[in-house]
Formats: structure tokens, sequence, C-alpha cells
């Protein structure tokens, strides 16, 4: 990655080279492109079923489940609402969906039903794709807006499709679709650097770049090979897991051990059956590991890395964790789902290793420029400069869906995507994320958007106004608390407060505290200065 100084700017790049990326393909044309020297390898493990799949059996029936979507109403340019834990059948339909041009929209179970509601209409979704547990949450939506609900497993509703319908499906029926590089496949919802949470727009193009990125070129260590056993237990919906553990599983052809949600010992349990080499985590699961009573009950030597990202990780977790699994190389990842979402990784298991330092989050991936400029003037500045972090290249998103303002304040006019994240990069071309520019909090690595809360509490007839902002904590990371003017004459308490949003969100936006004040401290255009209230935060817990 060299700092050098290019047209007034100092624009970094990998430390290794560039590599040939087919982004011409489509999505999953590309993960299946060498399938034939893997397909009778498993491919899907399913933990808690220990029911295994090929390779072979995971392109057919992503086909059948193409055709099926076809046979069923969804055309191209469609979309359908994966509404799932982890599960083979995620897979099948995020496969099925690109292979007949649709775009998957992937959301949280857990989500109440509003939130469900409003990311599925937001979208225009056409079909639910959910457990039959959670089916009942889309219910109401169902009968007022005719998205057609479909279960992966048996429900008692008669209303429900079933998944069977798409794989007992004809794959010779899948219809004849061009799909262009710039279509997009995928539509994550993220609040970005500012307000309500906005689809993401992914394209082939962006996915196929971010993947080569990762996995691609003659350095084929760089993270994943064939042989790898790589453990999926981070949520499919969230776009870290979706492209860093499944999409580049599947390109080089290794096993991927589902997980259908965390839990410490039996995660052991897994990585000692299965033997799993790459453990791909956010910094909770990291602490939990690092903290665990029944550690040395397992064998977890067979880990060779353990990758963690979508929050920071501080250094003393990393050193425990280093401590604890000796045989594994740990390396952070910095992602952003607006930014396909790897802007910088770990080079330690590249074939030439580069040194690991903590806290740092590896070096910009190859392909692409990164810059760092002062958030005030906009001026880019040079190594060891903290600044908002900004990268371009051709794995960013295309914009926010139906949102062109917003999409304009993150991608500049010169195709920089702006992060909101502070940082600097260092002597050795080490990115450190140093600060959060931007609203967003993030509890365990979910993004809890400011904006989502503040609205629903102002809402309240005994609020007169509110800020929410992130808090510390040990194992969350950090946790929404707000800071609410009562409503003149208002009796309202914390409690309240807490039950009454509580009832709309699912569990991490939950707000922890509640702090009673006069004002929100505001800038003159109105914008809440949160930066004050964090301060206030730090400086001690206001009542
Ligand atoms: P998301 O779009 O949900 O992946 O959230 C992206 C945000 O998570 C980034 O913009 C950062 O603020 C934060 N983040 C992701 N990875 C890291 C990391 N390794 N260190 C610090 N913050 C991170």
């Amino acid at each position: 990655m060299e700092g050098k100084e290019d047209e007034h700017e100092f624009i970094f790049r990998s430390k290794l080279a560039d590599i040939y990326i087919p982004n011409h393909l489509p999505l999953h044309t590309y993960c299946f492109e060498n399938i034939s020297q893997f397909k009778d390898r498993h491919c899907i493990i399913n933990g808690p079923t220990g029911d295994i799949y090929t390779y072979a059996d995971v392109e057919l029936t992503s086909r059948k489940v193409a055709a099926g979507l076809h046979k069923s109403g969804i055309k191209q340019g469609d979309v359908v609402m994966l509404l799932l834990q982890n599960c083979p059948q995620f897979v099948f339909a995020f496969l099925g969906a690109s292979i007949m041009g649709a775009i998957s929209t992937t959301a949280n179970p857990f989500y109440t039903p509003a939130e469900i509601a409003k990311q599925a209409t937001a979208s225009k979704a056409k079909l639910i794709i959910t457990q039959a547990v959670y089916a009942e949450k889309a219910k109401d939506l169902a009968e007022e807006s005719g998205v057609k609900i479909m279960t992966i497993d048996s429900s008692p509703d008669q209303n429900c499709l079933h998944f069977s319908e798409l794989t007992k499906a004809d794959e010779n029926d899948i219809p004849a679709v061009k799909i262009n590089p710039d279509d997009v496949v995928a539509l994550p919802y993220s609040s970005g650097t500012t307000g309500l949470p906005k689809g993401v727009m992914l394209s082939h193009k962006g996915l196929v770049t971010s993947v080569a990125q990762q996995v691609d070129g003659d350095n084929p260590n760089l993270y994943f090979h064939k042989e790898d056993v790589i453990l999926c237990v981070l949520p499919l919906f969230h776009i870290y897991s979706l492209n860093s553990v499944l999409l580049c599983a599947l390109r080089v052809g290794a096993a991927i051990l589902i997980m259908q949600k965390f839990e410490i010992v039996t995660l052991m349990e897994l990585v000692e059956k299965h033997k799993v080499t790459i453990a791909p985590f956010v910094p909770p699961i990291v602490l939990a590991i690092a903290k665990s009573p029944n550690l040395d009950k397992y064998d977890l030597s067979s880990i060779r890395t353990v990758m963690s990202g979508a929050a920071p990780m501080g250094k003393e977790l990393e050193d425990a964790v280093r401590a604890k699994l000796p045989n594994a190389k740990l390396g952070q990842g910095y992602g952003m789902t607006e930014a396909g979402p790897v802007l910088s990784m770990c080079l330690a298991f590249a074939k030439e290793p580069f040194e690991i330092k903590s806290g740092a989050c590896g070096t910009v991936v190859r392909n692409a420029e990164m810059k760092v400029v002062d958030p005030d003037s906009g001026a880019s500045l040079p190594r060891n400069q903290s600044g908002e972090i900004c990268i371009r290249g051709s794995q960013i998103m295309k914009g926010y869906l139906n949102d062109e303002e917003a999409t304009e304040r993150t991608i500049d006019k010169d195709g920089w995507l702006h992060t909101g994240d502070i940082g600097f990069i260092d002597d050795d071309d080490e990115l450190f994320i140093v600060d959060r520019l931007k609203e967003l909090i993030k509890y365990k690595g979910f993004q809890v958007a400011p904006a989502e809360l503040e609205a629903m509490l102002i809402a309240h007839p005994n609020i007169s106004d509110a800020a929410v902002v992130p808090m510390k904590d040990e194992a969350a990371g950090e946790v929404p608390v707000a800071f609410v003017v009562k409503s003149n004459g208002s009796k309202i308490t914390e409690d309240d407060i807490k039950q009454y949003i509580s009832k709309q969100v699912v569990f991490y936006k939950r707000i922890n505290r509640v702090f009673f004040t006069y004002t929100i401290p505001k800038a003159p255009s109105g914008k809440i200065l949160r930066k004050d209230l964090r301060a206030k935060l730090a400086a001690g817990l206001p009542n």
C-alpha cells in the first residue's frame, strides 16, 4: 500500500498486487465457477441435524429453487425477503434467487412484526421465506399487502406456502434471464452514517469483486482454501457472514458448518467434532470463548484462523484469545455493509505472512483505493493522521434503494464512499479505527440506528425531545441509552420508556438507560450534538 501523494491526495492501496477479477459474471456463476474440482466434497454441514450437502447437491438444489421461484410467480428483479436463522435453506434461497435474477433482502427473524413490515414494504418484497415460528409475525402484513409467506419447516397455517414447493421444481425450468453485472442481487438494510435503515443495493459485480478481493488471485491461502471447514455461526442475514463466510467459502470449495444460533458449549463441541479450521467471529463471541470455563474440555486445536470483524476489538481481548488458542492466527477485518462490506483485512493469513499488530484492522483490500480525509476540510491526510476513512472500488454498493439524497451524501462525485469511521494508516500500512463520526450504535456487531429510536421516543405524547447515543458495555461493546426531555407536567418514568420501546423493537435495540434532561444539545441546523452527550456519559453517568 503506497501513501504517495497522487494529485494532492494521499491514496493507499494493498500491499499485494492487484488481481484479475471476473466481475462480468453473475454472482452464482462466479461462486460455482470451479465446482468441477470439488463437486463431491462437503459444502454444507448442518450443525443442528448433522445433514451434509455436497457442492453438487447445493448447486442442483439452488437451481431447483430458482425454477420454483419462477413457477411461484417471482420474476427477474423481484425482491424475496429471507427472514431466517442460519440454515441450508437460506443458502438455497439466496443462490436460487440469484440464478433467476431476483434480489434477496435479508432480515433478522427476531425483528418485531413492525420492523419486518417496514423492511418488507420498503423493499417491495413479493415473498417472505421464513421458519414456521416466525411466520405469525408477518401474517398481518400478508393480509394487508398480499406478500406471500413461505415456511421452510412444517407450518400449521394453511395460508403459508412450503419451501418444498421450490425444491421439487424441475431445474430445467429456470427462466432464460440475462443478468447484467450491475443488477442488484442482495439488499441488506443499514442506516449508514445517519438516519433510518435503508436498502443497500449490492450488485452481482460488487459482490463478485468483494469475494475475489478476499480469496482470489495468486495468493490462494489469503483466507480460505478448499480443505478448510469454516464455522458459520454469525447470522447470514448480516453481510459479514453472507459475504465473508458463505460466498467466500463457496468460491474456494470449503465446507461450511452451519450453526443456527450462538451457544458457547455447542460451538466448542461442533468445532472439535468437525475439526473446524476457520472461525469467523465478532468480538463478543471472542470474549465468550476467552472467558469460557469449559474451554479446556474441548480440543479446538484444529482452528488455524480466528477472524474478527463488525465491531472494534481491543488489544486486551486480542491478547486473551491468543493465549487461549495458541495454534490459531487471530486477525481483524473491517467492514461496512455499504462497502460491500470488506474494506480491509489482516494479511497474516497470506502466503507470505505479514506482521499482525494488535488493534489493527489489516490493510486495504486489493483492487481498491483508500484515503483518510479531514472531516471538516475534506483534505486527504497522510499516514498517522486520523480522519474519516473513505474507500473506492467496484465492490462498493450501487447506492441506497430509492434514496438518492442519502446515496449522494455517502458516495461523492469521485466515487469515494465515506464510512463515517475515524481512523489512520500507520507506517506499516496497517489501518487502525479509533472512533466513529457517525451516529451508528453497535450492539454485539448488530446495528442500532439512533434515528429509529428517537422517532419512536418523540412520537410518545409525554416526551417532547430525545436523543439516543451509545454507552460502552463490556459484553455488548455498546448499548443504546436515551436522553429524554419530558413534556410539561409528564410523570413518565425510565421503566415506562424502556417498556414502550421494547414492545416495538428487536432485543438489541432496547434502551438500556434513560437520562432525563431539560434540553437536547443541538447545532443551529437542528442536528443533535451527539458528541456532547457522549462526552457527558464518558465523564460519568448523568444521574
Ligand atoms: P455494518 O454495516 O453493520 O457491518 O457496520 C459497519 C460498521 O461497524 C463500521 O462502519 C464500523 O463502525 C464498525 N466496524 C466494523 N468492523 C470494525 C472493526 N474491525 N473495528 C471497528 N469497527 C468496526
